[in-house]
């Protein structure tokens, strides 16, 4: 089963992200619709728990789905999570979010794979574990990424936050 059901707790941490992100610039400056989702289904992929997917609705969904991507978080398989791995999660899921301007400027949208299995923005920066549930032992502390360079509307490098926000950054709206 894989029952799902609208989750505005997931939609308020990501709504905060989507804010303050730099490198979730893209979608800042984007009209894109992301709908949260929670499912009681335990999901795995090659024996491994899948905590959340990021889907893109196509059109012919629309008329039931109201959105441009589904952001879904597989509850079961996150039992235990902190505040902060739940923010992580949410950031991994809104990095899948592609969006791309044509030269018209209409937005063209596609779900972004990552480059190994996770982001390496986010493993630089939470290591390979943060998803890990142990007996509180690792303090994963969230911290904000930003965009480095934006170049033709492509990501090209990340790096840590510094104290200075990019207004480059805030100032895209290809
Ligand atoms: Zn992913």
């Amino acid at each position: 089963m894989d029952n799902r059901v609208i989750r505005e707790e997931y939609a308020q941490i990501a709504h905060e992200l989507i804010q303050t992100e730099d490198c979730l610039a893209d979608i800042r400056a984007s009209e894109a619709t992301i709908v949260y989702l929670g499912s009681d289904y335990e999901k795995t992929t090659k024996g491994k728990k899948v905590c959340a997917e990021c889907e893109k609705i196509s059109d012919k969904y629309k008329w039931g789905i109201p959105a441009d991507f589904t952001i879904t978080v597989f509850e079961k398989n996150v039992v235990g999570f902190t505040d902060d791995q739940m923010k992580i999660l949410l950031l991994h899921e809104l990095l899948h979010v592609g969006i791309a301007w044509d030269h018209n400027g209409k937005e063209m949208y596609d779900v972004r794979p990552h480059d190994y299995e996770d982001f390496k923005i986010i493993t630089d920066r939470y290591g390979t574990e943060w998803a890990e549930v142990k007996e509180r032992d690792i303090e994963i502390q969230y911290k904000p990424l930003v965009v480095e360079e934006v170049k033709n509307g492509k990501r090209t490098e990340f790096k840590e936050a510094k104290q200075e926000r990019s207004t480059r950054a805030r100032s895209k709206g290809r």
